[in-house]
């Protein structure tokens, strides 16, 4: 009907019989009933799109997902299980302390706001008109959903920023971090820029002494972090080095897959300082991974279940950057590439 609608409006306006194409970025408002979902949000996906990210922001304390999502196909994706969703994301994320929605659909369910990007394996595609979706959620209330269709124009730059929120932190910006970040990014042809390094003294954000699982929470001070550079014009992700994390913490980001949207409060990874610059260099990548795509190849819950990650050519044990390790995989590579942090040279 809204198609029908435009193409009488352009012919009578004596404009090109051709629509122009419609937006790469929306914001949308919905609302989540107390059934648990929202109501259908209709979104048009252009031609030519690398992928679909969808954020929806809510409340700080109520966890968010996709209770349904199709592409221009109508198909539906998810097959959420029959019932209100709140109490099975309340158990997989609280107690088993995994996140991970029943469903077709692999998503990171997430206090406060959620990302989705898709596709996130090679066998997915985008596929271009009217997609829809539906927000589930633990509580029912407003939420601001933003969805990004970057056009799929082979971009594959990661600009990074670099930021030291310490006073006496050495600056890990040296050529040996910088060119290890390199290796291991070309390994996905995902080319890594640096936009220069800048300290942040004086917060007290240096030593960071909270950490959940399964992620962190918008009230943890780790979220407290992109506050601080909020207003910078750079492109690209935003790394933190920080004096101090819990024990047993080299890094971590604040999604998998984080919003790539500047001025969330998970927008960016934190990463311990102090470690020599190859291992500094690969704790960077592996939460940079995180911020775009990759899941750890495998998580064990709180139960002992194991979750595997939904790509079909990792194995746990091996070399891999999402384990212990440097390597990435195709699969993992493939996955990289849809990000909407990616821009052309
Ligand atoms: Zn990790």
């Amino acid at each position: 009907m809204r198609r029908a609608l435009i193409c009488l409006l352009v012919l009578a306006c004596g404009c090109s019989e051709d629509a122009p194409p419609p937006p790469r970025e929306l914001v949308l408002e919905t609302a989540v009933g107390a059934e648990g979902v929202s109501a259908d949000v209709a979104f048009e996906i252009p031609e030519g799109t690398r992928s679909i990210t969808i954020v929806v922001q809510g409340a700080d304390d109520a966890l968010y997902a996709l209770g349904a999502f199709a592409l221009g196909d109508q198909a539906e994706l998810v097959h959420l299980p029959a019932g209100a969703p709140g109490p099975a994301m309340q158990m997989t994320y609280e107690q088993e302390q995994i996140g991970q929605l029943a469903g077709d659909l692999y998503q990171s369910i997430r206090l406060g706001t959620f990302t989705h990007v898709y596709p996130y394996r090679p066998d997915q595609n985008v596929i271009a008109g009217t997609g829809f979706l539906r927000v589930a959620s633990n509580r029912s209330g407003p939420v601001t959903v933003r969805i990004l269709m970057p056009e799929d124009d082979g971009a594959n730059v990661l600009p990074l920023n670099l930021y030291v929120v310490s006073d006496t932190l050495a600056d890990p910006n040296t050529p040996e971090f910088r060119s290890e970040v390199t290796r291991l990014f070309a390994q996905a042809n995902v080319v890594v820029t640096f936009n220069g390094v800048e300290r942040i003294p004086g917060t007290a954000l240096e030593r960071i002494t909270d950490f959940s699982e399964p992620q962190e929470a918008p009230t943890s001070m780790s979220a407290m972090l992109p506050g601080l550079v909020a207003d910078r014009m750079a492109t690209g992700l935003d790394i933190f080095f920080v004096e101090g994390l819990p024990a047993g913490v080299g890094g971590l980001a604040l999604g998998t897959p984080g919003p790539p949207i500047r001025g969330s409060y998970y927008f960016g990874v934190v990463v311990r300082g102090g470690f020599p610059a190859a291992e500094l260099a690969r704790i960077t990548a592996h939460e940079a991974g995180h911020f775009l795509a990759l899941q750890h190849v495998l998580n064990r819950g709180i139960s002992g279940r194991t979750y595997p990650d939904p790509l079909d050519d990792t194995t746990p044990g091996a070399d891999n950057l999402m384990e212990g390790g440097t390597l990435l995989t195709p699969h993992q590579a493939f996955a990289l590439s849809r990000s909407a942090l990616l821009i052309t040279p």
